[in-house]
């Protein structure tokens, strides 16, 4: 499964933050989550809606 459009929204998220775990897989976490709880730290992906969604500039994925 690559990352690009797997975690939906999160993708192209500037809150997002994707970690890697010893498997090889990565995680999306959501940066927001530290600062507001209505937003879990790992979102239920693909996440097709979100109140928290702010596009980043870049294209792609940020590595973590
Ligand atoms: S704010 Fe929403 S879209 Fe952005 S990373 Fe968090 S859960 Fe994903």
């Amino acid at each position: 499964m690559g990352d690009g459009e797997a975690f939906g929204l999160c993708s192209r998220c500037v809150h997002q933050k994707l970690v890697a775990n010893t498997r090889g897989s990565s995680f999306s976490m959501c940066l927001l989550a530290r600062r507001d709880s209505r937003f879990p730290k790992y979102p239920r992906v693909p996440v097709a809606r979100c109140d928290g969604f702010a596009p980043r500039d870049a294209e792609g994925p940020r590595a973590a």
